[in-house]
């Protein structure tokens, strides 16, 4: 029962639009005073996120097996590892990235320099998601911080053991003045988007995506949304069958268990192939996981009840239980779900046109496989996808997957490996998002890239000034 006391405590628990307005303001404070700006904190600030990664694992561990089960060895990979070394680009880079860049002036302007100056945009919100809740909670603050912003963030309530740690860590080792965790579910999340941030990277669904975007464009606040959407492989039959299998395997379960924004979501291969591709993914499946893959702990459990029950609707759906070719078992007591191949399901179904994100695997079939471009472009619910993979020794095929299907990012050969590639872009297009980051990408997107030219008084051209002359008119 709820008494007056315990409804007064609640009460004041509750984070609610003037909290967050609170947050903001002091943040903004911090900000304008100029503290985040100078290169001094934003290395301490960095340093500390090193130390605590360093410090910190066995409790990160923890919270991410709490959450999600997740191997040790996976967690460390996925979520420990590459935080430390987006940490250490930041702290190796980051004098580099502050630095002005130099840019050629023009005739017009002579005699002039001019530079393109990163300056912070301000007080910052990161909204993150569940799948990887350490990672990419941690990621898009180092960019934030390394700009020079203050930064709140929100992480997801469906993580909950990973969202009360990074709390705790980030009151521990970072300067709270100006780095914040708010923790929350909708309503925090909805009272936190109700304020004026200067840029909004949110990450999860398109569908809240949406909602972000809508409470940003009333401050006119720019976002980068970090969206997800059906990545897909398409297996040429001219490729090394067993390396192929085992990346599409470290690609969809070994990564979080298919609960991955960059997962395969779906195989498009011919209809020749077919047989022998899932004989082989069938054969490296047991040598991963063991013949009775359910019990296996070398991969994630599905996050949640509401997921569990998501994934198996997409099973019951009509006349899809009849096109498992490989696993098909679950158990709803432990959250498990046995990988699980389909064969030709019907095109009109929800596991070919919804976000699957779990361990479901539909192959597809096509005639020729440069017939694979139109299964991923011809809907908006394939087209546009987070990732796209080809395995392919074929050169020709390689040119036109690249030319031909429009995506976040693209890996030929492989899974996954694109987003440990310092120098390149994260990020989607269309409805797998706007915007990007990772290393310089996280840099450039908390900066405002300011031009300035510098002038001096002589030598002083006084054809732009009036009154125009007919001397004048002959200089045109
Ligand atoms: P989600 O959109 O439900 O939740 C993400 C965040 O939004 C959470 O912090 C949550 O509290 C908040 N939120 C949820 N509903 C809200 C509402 N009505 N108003 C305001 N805030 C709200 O997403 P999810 O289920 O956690 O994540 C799955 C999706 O995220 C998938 O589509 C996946 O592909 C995508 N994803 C993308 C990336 C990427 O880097 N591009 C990474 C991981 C996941």
């Amino acid at each position: 029962t709820t008494t007056p006391l315990i409804a007064e405590i609640e009460e004041e628990k509750a984070f609610d639009a003037g909290e967050a307005s609170l947050v903001v303001k002091e943040l903004q404070n911090v900000f304008r005073s100029g503290r985040t700006k100078s290169y001094e904190w934003r290395m301490s600030q960095l340093k500390s996120i090193a130390k605590m990664l360093q410090e910190m694992e066995k409790d990160i561990l923890d919270a991410l097996h709490k959450d999600l089960e997740k191997p040790e060895i996976e967690a460390f990979i996925s979520e420990i590892s590459t935080s430390i070394s987006s940490c250490k680009h930041a702290l190796k880079d980051l004098q580099q990235w502050m630095a002005p860049e130099k840019v050629k002036t023009s005739i017009t302007t002579y005699p002039s320099t001019a530079e393109i100056v990163s300056e912070p945009l301000g007080v910052v919100l990161v909204i993150s998601t569940w799948n990887f809740p350490f990672l990419l909670s941690l990621d898009p603050v180092i960019g934030a911080i390394s700009a020079g912003n203050a930064v709140v963030l929100k992480p997801s309530e469906i993580a909950p053991a990973t969202s009360s740690l990074l709390a705790k860590l980030f009151e521990k080792y970072l300067d709270n003045s100006a780095v914040r965790v708010v923790e929350g579910a909708v309503p925090e999340t909805t009272a936190l988007l109700e304020q004026k941030w200067d840029k909004i990277l949110y990450t999860g669904s398109a569908r809240v995506g949406r909602i972000v975007m809508a409470a940003a464009a009333k401050h006119l606040t720019p976002v980068i949304l970090e969206l997800g959407g059906k990545c897909p492989a398409v297996v040429d039959s001219n490729v090394n069958l067993q390396v192929a299998c085992r990346r599409i395997i470290a690609g969809k379960w070994a990564l979080n268990n298919g609960q991955a924004c960059i997962a395969i979501d779906y195989i498009i291969t011919t209809k020749e192939f077919a047989p022998t591709l899932i004989d082989s993914l069938r054969r490296e499946l047991e040598q991963s996981f063991g013949q009775n893959p359910i019990e296996t702990r070398d991969v994630s459990r599905i996050v949640s009840k509401y997921h569990f029950a998501r994934l198996l609707k997409l099973l019951d759906e009509d006349k899809v239980r009849d096109k498992i070719v490989v696993g098909g078992q679950s158990d709803e007591e432990k959250l498990r779900i046995a990988p699980t191949i389909l064969l030709n399901v019907p095109y009109d179904t929800a596991l070919l046109n919804e976000e699957i994100f779990g361990p479901l695997l539909p192959i597809v079939t096509v005639e020729k496989i440069e017939d694979s471009f139109d299964v991923i472009n011809s809907t908006p619910e394939r087209a546009k996808p987070l990732a796209a993979y080809l395995f392919t020794n074929n050169d020709q095929l390689k040119k036109d997957y690249v030319r031909n299907v429009s995506s976040g990012g693209m890996l030929v050969n492989d899974t996954v490996l694109h987003l440990t590639v310092e120098g390149l872009p994260f990020g989607g297009v269309g409805e797998s998002g706007m915007g990007s980051y990772h290393g310089k990408f996280s840099f450039d997107g908390f900066s405002h890239k300011k031009s300035v030219l510098y002038r001096q008084f002589e030598p002083d051209a006084s054809v732009r000034y009036p009154p125009y002359t007919p001397q004048k008119q002959t200089l045109l």
